[in-house]
């Protein structure tokens, strides 16, 4: 189980390595991202004892379970899931410092609510559904300018760039069409000047796609499969989940 991971973990890190020299980046512009969907915290702590320092957790109940074995390993915790409003306080409890899928007004206004309250701040990206899917979450690309607007009007939260979940398609010129769409965003973002916001971050790219991320830009690239193996239940149970439900 552990050669797996370190393998695993040393086979993607040369990916990131070789896509970061084929278009001409510094490999320390691009983070790596654990999605640590399904995967036990003694696999997730062979990681994090072995150089990884970032998971991601889209699911509150899971993040919930894995705290205590987790916490007193340094590590930095992202939420990448569909978030409900009545899941915010949790969110806070367990320690994450980015919500990477802040796709609504109404989530964001009750987010701060609570982090008012709680005199905090929190980082954020705001998640765009560039493959135009209706399984998935995300602010439609052609709202996600006035979306960011309205959001930078909250005072603790801290908007950092966007994020998005690329189409699963083989064939790449698609994805990248995707990964495209976030990148002229956030460069229409930064342009449009607007107070309270860094356009700094793209977290984009998964285990089948995050060359061509890297390609089109991307900060973070989000990986499970490819480092801890295949899951049982289908993404759809991540993604599609809750949807009429927030
Ligand atoms: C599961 C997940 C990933 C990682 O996907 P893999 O294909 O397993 O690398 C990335 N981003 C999000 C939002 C996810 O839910």
């Amino acid at each position: 189980m552990k050669e797996d991971i370190l393998h695993n973990l040393a086979l993607i890190n040369d990916r990131i390595k070789r896509s970061c020299e084929q278009s001409g980046r510094n490999s320390n512009e691009v983070r790596l991202l654990l999605a640590t969907k399904t995967v036990s915290a003694d696999r997730i702590k062979i990681a994090l004892e072995n150089g990884q320092e970032l998971i991601a957790e889209n699911k509150v109940q899971e993040l919930k379970e894995k705290y205590e074995d987790l916490k007193d390993i340094p590590h930095e915790n992202h939420f990448i899931g569909h978030l409900q409003t009545n899941k915010i306080k949790d969110i806070l409890k367990y320690d994450v410092t980015c919500v990477q899928s802040l796709d609504r007004l109404e989530l964001a206004e009750k987010l701060h609510q609570r982090l008012l309250t709680e005199n905090r701040t929190m980082d954020v990206l705001i998640q765009v559904n560039t493959s135009n899917e209706e399984s998935k979450f995300g602010v439609n690309p052609d709202q996600a300018i006035e979306l960011t607007r309205k959001i930078s009007n909250y005072s603790t939260l801290k908007i950092k760039g966007l994020m998005t979940i690329g189409l699963f398609s083989a064939e790449t010129e698609k994805v990248r069409a995707c990964f495209k769409i976030l990148k002229k965003l956030q460069q229409d973002i930064i342009t449009g000047n607007i107070p309270n916001v860094e356009m700094k971050e793209l977290s984009m790219g998964m285990s089948s796609d995050l060359e061509t991320a890297i390609e089109e830009g991307a900060t973070i690239v989000r990986v499970g499969t490819a480092v801890f193996g295949a899951r049982i239940y289908p993404d759809s149970y991540y993604w599609d989940e809750g949807k009429t439900n927030n």
